[in-house]
């Protein structure tokens, strides 16, 4: 496995045929959007990515992510450490239309770590959005204290929080 950086882009297609495979170190600051939901911008993402064809002999790209982040606790309001252990497979189908297809098929998977996804046109996919992506959706839809420090100060949590909006759009997908 290369410790080299990633790339900035890649061709799903040619990633899985040549079983590339990449394990790095990201600092957390190189995640804008996912900095906004954070209390700190300490620390660093182990980010995995490797290639491969299905069993179908479809590309896939399976993101590892590891990270200790901290977030705000929506009961307490006080910071909260989130451990991601996050493992997801996006399956490139061709296009939407196999996409209904396999979405109208047993072949729908009732996994939620696993999905398809229509290949890019032109193919090609930007690797830092797709891991910030899936790092936003590792995140928990409603970070809690198990138990909290001052359970005196406990505001109702957010109704309809961005996170869980941003899961139901990804599960619409
Ligand atoms: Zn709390």
């Amino acid at each position: 496995m290369s410790s080299a950086d990633l790339q900035e882009s890649f061709d799903p297609n040619i990633i899985a045929r040549d079983a590339f495979a990449i394990c790095v170190d990201m600092p957390v600051s190189a995640f804008p959007r996912l900095v906004d939901l954070l209390t700190s911008t300490n620390g660093v993402v182990r980010v995995t990515l490797k290639a491969s064809m299905s069993a179908d002999q479809r590309p896939t790209t399976t993101i590892g992510l590891v990270a200790t982040l901290e977030q705000s606790c929506q009961r307490c309001l006080q910071p909260v450490t989130v451990v991601v252990d996050h493992v997801h497979t996006v399956e490139w189908v061709a296009d939407e239309a196999e996409l209904a297809r396999l979405d109208a098929s047993e072949e729908a998977l009732d996994n939620p770590d696993w999905e398809f996804l229509p290949m890019p046109v032109p193919p090609k996919v930007c690797t830092l959005d797709l891991v910030e992506d899936e790092l936003i959706l590792s995140l928990p839809i409603v970070p809690l204290h198990e138990v909290c420090a001052l359970p005196e100060a406990a505001p109702e949590p957010a109704e309809d929080h961005p996170f869980a909006a941003l899961a139901r759009l990804k599960r619409l997908n």
